[in-house]
């Protein structure tokens, strides 16, 4: 028996200047560390399989499985704001392509795989920490039901990678609807290869947006339709207090999936300034800035775009702009529609989003836990007895005079109690990966080569809108001490 992968590869079919052939570089020890079974169910691959040595020699990158044609992508990128015209997978590889249980293809892609040509002064690795905070954070995201990246598995190599001190070594497989990026189109719009961009959004449109060739104008299309999901992306963010980190341009997926989880974290306290990134010392990439940077991101791609659009500059431009403009109505659309489920409003009138604001400021002002605040207030719309809600502001003074206003506009909708609860308890995560809780998951891996932590995080984030009383510790914010206030990208 082997480890059979239905690969149906498409990218690596495309022109060589999109890629580069390259294997993965073999470990001393793989050893598999998790395997999410239900994840490669769905993609079609036998788990029991997986879970075998020669499972664990694939996804360490030991073994290249039969139909696998290993690339590394191509792509530049803006990072924090300067361009870099050649970036590529400098640590990542492509196996290969597969289609899944829904008919929908995903790449199966190694991280930490060894150097390809893209590397510089990189040694192509990965070291465990990171890749376990991928693993949780991700597969977090897709729980609380936020397109994303998935994480099939993680492995541990036997090795050691140099950071700061050495640490162990890991490779993470990560699935996408693909890893194409803002990026992918720069790297060769600055090359001026027109060509290469029409063949890139030709693939693109087949693979992520089929009924876009039949619009009148497929790559204006194809740009409208980037920009809406990277708008409802960002608001479904900000929705759940979570940070990216580093929304370069190379992080930035065409497909509208969360991508690259490096320095990313969610919030405790409810702060519109909030960075976790070491690096990010402006704050770029701050909570609320995201949205701006989105936008800004979609601007390069609209850049890369426009050869495509018209051979009149002006005009090009002119119609690039007009499908932009788009931006700040769909995100506002659906962060104002989250934001109003979250605080259990069923219909619209004027004043919510005031009423909304108010409920924001006060958060910001008191330190509120983002997370427990709208949890607790699903439990004081199911009972308005329920006040524990109140206990996360620092004056609580604050919460009720709010809470009173808020008590009044739901009175105004026929919806039960039991309703409204309901609702909001759907919308309203009781758990997210905690930083602290990440952060000492993965010290135990790292130190005591403990991994039940680990498994304990992943199960529990697997239900984020239910109580589970028997994890309700993991609910809780950090005491002060254990704040984990900064983050790094462990590359
Ligand atoms: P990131 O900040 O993780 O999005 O990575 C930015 C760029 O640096 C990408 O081209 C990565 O492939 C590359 N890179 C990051 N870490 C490494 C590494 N350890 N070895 C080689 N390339 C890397
Ligand atoms: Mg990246």
């Amino acid at each position: 028996m082997t480890v059979h992968f239905p690969f149906q590869n498409s990218y690596s079919a495309l022109p060589d200047s999109f890629f580069a052939r390259v294997a993965p570089t073999p470990v001393a020890a793989p050893r598999l560390i998790k395997l999410n079974r239900a994840l490669a169910a769905q993609l079609g691959l036998d788990p029991d399989m997986l879970e075998t040595p020669e499972g664990a020699e694939i996804l360490a990158g030991k073994t290249v499985p039969a139909g696998a044609d290993p690339i590394a992508m191509a792509y530049a990128g803006h990072q924090f704001g300067q361009f870099v015209p050649q970036l590529g997978d400098g640590r990542a590889i492509l196996l290969g392509e597969v289609i899944d249980k829904d008919g929908l293809r995903r790449d199966i892609q190694l991280k930490g795989s060894g150097p390809t040509p893209f590397s510089r002064r990189g040694d192509g690795r990965a070291a465990l920490g990171p890749v376990l905070r991928e693993y949780i954070v991700s597969e977090a995201m897709y729980a609380l039901g936020i397109p994303t990246t998935r994480s099939l598995a993680a492995v541990v190599t036997g090795e050691h990678v140099i950071r700061e001190t050495a640490l162990p070594g890991a490779v993470l497989t990560r699935v996408a609807s693909s890893h194409i990026r803002v990026g992918t189109f720069q790297f060769f719009a600055v090359r001026r290869d027109t060509e290469a961009v029409r063949r890139l959004a030709d693939h693109v449109i087949s693979r992520h947006y089929p009924d876009l060739f039949r619009a009148e104008r497929p790559y204006h299309a194809l740009l409208g339709a980037v920009v809406a999901r990277q708008a409802e992306l960002v608001a479904r963010w900000l929705l759940v207090g979570f940070v990216h980190g580093v929304m370069n341009t190379d992080n930035s997926s065409i497909s509208g999936e969360t991508i690259d989880y490096g320095p990313c974290a969610f919030m405790d306290a409810y702060n519109p300034a909030q960075v976790f990134s070491s690096i990010d010392e402006m704050g770029r990439y701050a909570y609320a800035n995201q949205p701006r940077i989105a936008l800004w991101n979609l601007t390069r791609l609209a850049e890369c775009l426009l050869p495509l659009f018209s051979d009149e500059q002006e005009k090009a431009v002119a119609e690039a702009q007009d499908i932009l403009g788009a931006f700040s109505e769909t995100f506002s659309v659906a962060y104002q529609a989250g934001l109003r489920k979250k605080i259990g409003l069923f219909t619209m009138r004027d004043g919510d989003d005031a009423l909304i604001q108010d409920l924001l400021d006060a958060m910001a002002k008191n330190q509120a836990d983002f997370t427990l605040t709208f949890r607790k207030l699903g439990d004081a719309a199911g009972d308005p007895a329920a006040d524990d809600a109140r206990a996360e502001f620092m004056d609580p003074a604050a919460f009720d005079e709010w809470a009173k206003r808020w008590h009044e506009r739901t009175a105004l909708e026929p919806q039960t109690a039991a309703e409204r609860q309901a609702a909001m308890h759907a919308v309203n995560p009781m758990f997210i990966p905690r930083n602290h809780r990440v952060e000492a998951v993965i010290q135990a891996a790292v130190n005591d080569d403990n991994y039940a932590p680990f498994e304990e995080l992943v199960k529990m984030l697997a239900k984020p809108y239910e109580d589970q009383p028997e994890y309700a510790a993991y609910a809780d914010p950090p005491l002060p001490d254990q704040r984990v206030l900064q983050t790094f990208c462990g590359t």
